[in-house]
């Protein structure tokens, strides 16, 4: 985050959560977080879920920085025993001229700490114990009374809060009540991704050995793979870990449907290195699952009493790896203001000060990525240490990412996306 959230170097002097009611639209990622954030300020909070379902069944690989790992473990939104499989370290391939062999063609500081989906949510689950949670419960609409309160209505009848948070994802139905009519713009390309187990890549030593150590990039003509090692849902310590992908590429045209994962097989094996292409290829090892990119920002991430949280508040192109980031800054940030400010409307409007602009930011930041690494690919082949260097300044344009921790961006420029 550019600035430290409101609150969180002064502690406490405020008194916007005292005796506060919270309720909170949806129970994943941003909802446990802001959750978290409501009781150690001091909130009653109800979560709302709609699936009644086990949700740490959902998900696969999510980066975080390092700087915020750390934070949010010293502030107990995450238990330090949770596993992750941090690296420092990014390289670049793309498959060596006339051949099938893989070129090594950069290597940038890039200190990531990968975690399983799964078990992020359960840390943050148990990090917020001291909520109601009700699970299997859809928010069925949300709107403010004559008084200025927010009423939550579900099937079993409505409550009224002091503050409601929306962390009720890209299709927020909280949304509505502060942009109604914004809609995704989509990026025209889609991503699969999957997980396999390590056993499965038995016969796979030299990557393995390389993800052991750093996260890859594999460029190839019309957009790119990211593949990276997470810890393995048992959380069974560094043996333990699962190998997460992601491949970005322009679905065909007509009569195909998106999430064929053939195409994705068939278009890794035309044009990764013949290694990466097999690890694409074990899909009967893995739930792949196919995204259409798309993104959105709420023009305002609070007005009183409701804030917007996570994908509900925006949703960035995964290039940035910030939803999650920005789903737990969302969080911190919230504390910090509910601990600073001297009512809880004044406390979202610190949130919206801090929150709006660096929504507004990772997704100009996303679709620039994207641009250049799916719309508008370099000629890989040609590719060296510098002319990713300088590629990657330009495409960052003076605005700043933890993924490219160390390529010169200029100082004091952008706020830094999840130095937290
Ligand atoms: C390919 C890909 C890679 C990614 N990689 C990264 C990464 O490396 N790092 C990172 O930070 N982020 C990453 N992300 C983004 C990240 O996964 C999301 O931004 C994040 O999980 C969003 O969490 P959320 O809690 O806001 O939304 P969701 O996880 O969508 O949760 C919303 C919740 O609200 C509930 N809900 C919805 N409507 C209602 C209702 N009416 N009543 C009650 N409950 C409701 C839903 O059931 C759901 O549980 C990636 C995304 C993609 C697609």
């Amino acid at each position: 985050m550019g600035t430290a959230p409101p609150g969180t170097t002064t502690g406490g002097i405020g008194m916007a959560a005292t005796g506060l009611r919270m309720g909170v639209v949806g129970g994943s990622i941003a909802g446990c977080a802001m959750a978290v954030a409501g009781i150690r300020a001091g909130a009653d909070v109800t979560v709302y879920e709609r699936s009644a379902g086990a949700l740490q069944d959902r998900g696969l690989g999510i980066v975080i920085p390092p700087a915020l790992h750390e934070r949010l473990v010293a502030a107990g939104y995450l238990g330090a025993a949770m596993p992750t499989a941090p690296v420092a370290t990014r390289v670049w391939l793309t498959r060596a001229p006339g051949g099938r062999s893989a070129r090594e063609f950069a290597r940038q500081p890039s200190p990531v700490t990968p975690c399983n989906w799964g078990l992020l949510w359960q840390a943050l689950r148990t990090a917020a114990t001291g909520a109601r949670y009700h699970r299997g419960r859809p928010v069925t609409s949300v709107g403010r009374t004559t008084a200025g309160r927010a009423v939550v209505r579900t099937a079993e009848g409505e409550e009224t809060y002091d503050v409601v948070a929306g962390a009720d994802g890209h299709r927020s139905l909280t949304r509505r009540v502060l942009a109604p009519g914004l809609r995704p713009a989509p990026a025209g390309y889609a991503v699969w991704r999957g997980t396999l187990p390590l056993s499965a890549l038995a016969d796979h030593r030299g990557p393995l050995e390389l993800l052991r150590g750093a996260w890859v990039t594999i460029g190839y003509p019309g957009g790119h793979g990211i593949f990276y090692l997470i810890p393995g849902g048992n959380g069974a310590g560094p043996d333990d870990r699962l190998l997460a992908y992601a491949v970005y590429a322009t679905p065909p045209g007509t009569g195909r449907s998106p999430d064929e994962t053939g195409y994705v097989r068939q278009l890794a094996d035309e044009h990764f290195p013949a290694e990466w292409a097999e690890i694409v290829a074990r899909g009967e090892h893995t739930a792949m699952t196919c995204h259409p990119v798309s993104d959105l920002h709420a023009p305002l991430a609070a007005d009183p009493p409701f804030l917007l949280a996570g994908d509900a508040a925006g949703v960035t192109r995964p290039h940035t790896a910030s939803g999650a980031v920005k789903a737990l800054q969302d969080a911190l940030c919230l504390e910090g203001a509910l601990r600073a400010a001297a009512s809880p409307a004044d406390a979202l409007r610190l949130y919206a000060g801090e929150r709006t602009p660096e929504g507004a930011r990772l997704v100009e930041l996303g679709r620039r990525l994207g641009r250049a690494q799916v719309e508008r690919t370099p000629d890989w082949s040609v590719m060296d240490q510098g002319a990713v260097d300088a590629w990657c300044r330009a495409t960052l344009a003076g605005s700043s990412s933890y993924l490219y921790a160390d390529v010169g961006t200029e100082p004091g420029a952008g706020a830094g996306t999840g130095t937290g």
